[in-house]
C-alpha cells in the first residue's frame, strides 16, 4: 500500500513554480510586471545566453521596503492584493504573489532595492529557494532583480529549454508585449553585447508600434475606436494590403494586460472576411478598457487568459467597430488615403509578378501548338517531370508518399509509376475525358470566373483560377523534381528585416533554409542578410520569400519538414502566378487552360484541396427538371 505524505515545502514551491515559470520569457515577463506595477517608468532589461545565465531587471519604481523584502520572495505574499473581493477587482498586473517566490525557487536570485523614503538600499539572496539575510546595499531608488542560472535544481525543466536563439526570441517576444501595452514606459532589451530593442516613453501608441515593427507597418494602421460604456475599444487594424500567415501580430490588451482570446480573435477574422486570402490572418493592436470587475483575470496561471462576463458583448463590439471602419475607408488608399499605391499582397493579387506571369502564360499558349493538332494529348511528357529518383543529391523536396498536406488529393506516387510502367498506348485510355473534343467551342465563360463545359456525360463548371493554380503547381513541381532547385546568387545581398521572433528562428534554422535554397546571415539586431535563394522566385522580393517560409517556421509547433516549406513555396508560385478569380480570358487561353487539365494529375483539386470543378451530370439535370 502505497502510503500518504505530505509533501515538503520545497517541493511544493517547485511545482507550483513549474506553473508560472516555464522557461526565461517567463522571468521576464514576471519581473516586468511587477516593474510596471511598482510605477517605474524605465524598466532595462538585460539577457545572457538567451536569460538562462542571467536576467536582470532593473526599474525605477518604488522599491521594496528593507523589512518587506523576505516576505517578497515568499510564496503567497503580495502587497496587491488583500482579500479574496480584491480578486475580482484586480488593477494590477500582478496579484497572485508567486512570481518572486517561484522565480527564486528555481534560480539563483539576487534583490536589490530602494525605496524613497530610505537613505540606503538592501539585497537578499535567495539560492534554489533558500534565502540569505537581507544586507544592507547602496544603490538608487528603485529595483534590480537578477536571476542566474535559471533551472539549475530542476535538471528536467533546464533539458526543455531550447537554443538560445529561440529563447531570446520568446524572451523578446515577452518583452514587446508589455512595452505595447506602456508605451509611457521607457524600455530597454539587452542581450549579451547586442541592444535588441530601445524604446523610448511616447504618448502616442502608433510610436511604440513603429519603433518595435518598423514604420511601414505602424503606417498602414488603420485607427479604429469605440465606446459602449463601460467598455471602450481602442487601437489599430492594419490595412488588408498587409496580413500575416499566422496570428502572432494579433496584440489585444485589456486594462493593459496582454491577453489570448479566442472568441476575439475569431471575431478578427470575421471583421477581415473576405478582405484576405485564405490562410492569411489580420493584424491589430487593440487595447479593451473596463471596470477590472468585468473580467476575471484569475483564470489562468501567467494570467494570459481572462474570461469575461460578457464575452459576447464584447465579440460584437470588436466585429461591428471594424466591419464599419472597413466599409467607410478606402482599404487601396494608403494611410493618409490619398490613393498611395497598393502595396505588398494585394499588388500581387491583382496582377502578380510581372515575369512569372508572363512565364504562366507562356507555359498557357505553347500548350495550343501541340493540343489541338494531336489527337491523343501528350501525357507522357506531362507526368514524366514527376519522376523522383532524378533528383540530384540527399534532399527530395517530394518524398515518395507525397506532400502530406495534400491528402485529400491522391498521391503523388501514381505519376511515378505511371512513368515507369505504363506503354504509351495505355496512356490515351487512362483518361477517356481527356479526349472530349470540345475544348475551347463549348466553354463558357462566367462572370470572369468561372467555365462551363459540356462533357460526354453531363456538364462542368470550372473554377479558373483553382484549376490554373493546380496546373502551374504540377508544373512547377515537375520542373523542380526533374532539375533540382535551381539557386541563384543576389548580386547584392538583401537585407531583410523581421521581428526578434523570426530572425532567431531563420538563425536557428539556417540549415534547412539552405536546403531550400535560401542562404540567410545574421546581420545586426533584427536584420538578417539574404544572399541567395530559388531561382524559380526570382521575381518575388527577397523579403516575401523569406516571410513565406519564417512565418511557417514560426507558426509550426514543430520544426517543418524542408519538402513541406518547399511545396509551400510552389504554391506560392502557382497562386501568384495562376489567372485570377475575375480575369476576363481569351477564348485561346480557355481553350489552353481546358486541354491542360487533362494533362495534370490531381486537377480535380487546386493544390489548397478545394475542388477545381464541379460536376452535373445529364442524369442529375434530367432529375432536377424532373424528366426522370
Ligand atoms: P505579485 O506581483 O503577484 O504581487 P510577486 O511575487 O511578483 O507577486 O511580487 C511580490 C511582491 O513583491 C509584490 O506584491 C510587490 O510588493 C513586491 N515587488 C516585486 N517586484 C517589485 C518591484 N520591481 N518593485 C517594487 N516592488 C516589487
Ligand atoms: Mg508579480
Amino acid at each position: 500500500m502505497p502510503t500518504i505524505k505530505q509533501l515538503s515545502a520545497s517541493v511544493v514551491n517547485k511545482i507550483a513554480a513549474g506553473e508560472v515559470i516555464e522557461r526565461p520569457a517567463s522571468v521576464v515577463k514576471e519581473l516586468l510586471e511587477n516593474s510596471i506595477d511598482a510605477g517605474a517608468t524605465r524598466v532595462d532589461v538585460r539577457l545572457e545566453a538567451g536569460g538562462r545565465e542571467l536576467i536582470r531587471v532593473t526599474d525605477n519604481g518604488c522599491g521594496i521596503a528593507a523589512d518587506e523584502l523576505m516576505l517578497a520572495v515568499s510564496n503567497h505574499a503580495t502587497s496587491k492584493i488583500t482579500s479574496a473581493d480584491d480578486l475580482f477587482e484586480v488593477g494590477t498586473m500582478g496579484f497572485r504573489g508567486e512570481a518572486l517566490a517561484s522565480i527564486a525557487e528555481v534560480s539563483r536570485t539576487l534583490l536589490r532595492t530602494r525605496t524613497p523614503q530610505s537613505e540606503s538600499g538592501a539585497e537578499l539572496r535567495v539560492n534554489g529557494g533558500v534565502a540569505s539575510e537581507v544586507q544592507p546595499a547602496g544603490c538608487p531608488v528603485g529595483t534590480t532583480i537578477e536571476v542566474r542560472d535559471l533551472f539549475f535544481n530542476t535538471p528536467v525543466r533546464q533539458r526543455f529549454l531550447r537554443t538560445p536563439q529561440t529563447e531570446i526570441g520568446h524572451a523578446t517576444e515577452a518583452f514587446v508585449r508589455i512595452a505595447l501595452a506602456h508605451p509611457q514606459v521607457h524600455c530597454r532589451l539587452e542581450h549579451g553585447q547586442r541592444e535588441v530593442h530601445d524604446l523610448p516613453p511616447t504618448d502616442d501608441w502608433r510610436a511604440r508600434i513603429a519603433a518595435l515593427f518598423g514604420d511601414e507597418l505602424a503606417d498602414s494602421l488603420i485607427e479604429v475606436e469605440s465606446v459602449d460604456p463601460p467598455i471602450s475599444l481602442k487601437g489599430f487594424a492594419a490595412n488588408p494590403q498587409y496580413s500575416r500567415a499566422n496570428n502572432r501580430l494579433q496584440y489585444l490588451f485589456l486594462n493593459g494586460r496582454n491577453i489570448r482570446d479566442r472568441a476575439l480573435q475569431h471575431a478578427l477574422g470575421e471583421a477581415y472576411r473576405g478582405l484576405l486570402l485564405t490562410g492569411r490572418y489580420p493584424i491589430c493592436f487593440l487595447r479593451f478598457d473596463m471596470p477590472a470587475s468585468l473580467a476575471d483575470v484569475n483564470v489562468h496561471p501567467t494570467k494570459l487568459e481572462v474570461r469575461f462576463q460578457d464575452g459576447g458583448r464584447l465579440y460584437s463590439q470588436l466585429l461591428s467597430t471594424l466591419r464599419s471602419k472597413f466599409l467607410s475607408s478606402d482599404l487601396r488608399a494608403g494611410p493618409g488615403g490619398g490613393g498611395v499605391s497598393p502595396t505588398r499582397e494585394e499588388d500581387e493579387v491583382a496582377s502578380g509578378p510581372s515575369e512569372i506571369v508572363e512565364w504562366a502564360k507562356q507555359q498557357l499558349t505553347q500548350r495550343r501548338f501541340d493540343g489541338p493538332e494531336s489527337p491523343t494529348p501528350a501525357p507522357r511528357q506531362a507526368s514524366q517531370p514527376l519522376v523522383m529518383h532524378r533528383l540530384p543529391g540527399p534532399f527530395k523536396p517530394f518524398p515518395a508518399d507525397g506532400p502530406t498536406r495534400f491528402a485529400s488529393a491522391d498521391s503523388s506516387t501514381a505519376p511515378v509509376s505511371r512513368t515507369q510502367d505504363a506503354p504509351a498506348e495505355m496512356e490515351a485510355t487512362l483518361e477517356p475525358e481527356a479526349q472530349a473534343p470540345m475544348v475551347g467551342s463549348k466553354a463558357l465563360q462566367l462572370h470572369n470566373r468561372y467555365l462551363v463545359v459540356e462533357t460526354d456525360h453531363g456538364m462542368e463548371i470550372i473554377d479558373q483560377h483553382a484549376l490554373h493554380e493546380r496546373i502551374l503547381y504540377e508544373q512547377i513541381r515537375a520542373k523542380v523534381s526533374a532539375e533540382g532547385l535551381e539557386t541563384q546568387s543576389l548580386l547584392v545581398p538583401e537585407p531583410v528585416d523581421l521581428t526578434s521572433e523570426e530572425a532567431a528562428a531563420v538563425i536557428e534554422h539556417q540549415p534547412l533554409l539552405k536546403k531550400l535554397g535560401v542562404a540567410v546571415e545574421p546581420f545586426g539586431g533584427d536584420t538578417v542578410l539574404v544572399s541567395s535563394y530559388p531561382a524559380m522566385l526570382a521575381n518575388l522580393p527577397p523579403r516575401e520569400v523569406l516571410g513565406e517560409i519564417v512565418e511557417r517556421l514560426v507558426a509550426a509547433d514543430r520544426l517543418p519538414e524542408a519538402s513541406d516549406l518547399l511545396d509551400e513555396l510552389l504554391h506560392t508560385v502557382a497562386c501568384k502566378a495562376a489567372v485570377k478569380y475575375g480575369d476576363r480570358l481569351t477564348p485561346d487561353e480557355i481553350t489552353a487552360l481546358l486541354e491542360h487539365r487533362h494533362l495534370t494529375e490531381n486537377h480535380h483539386h487546386c493544390p489548397h484541396g478545394r475542388p477545381t470543378a464541379l460536376v452535373f451530370s445529364c442524369d442529375d439535370l434530367d432529375k432536377q427538371f424532373k424528366r426522370i
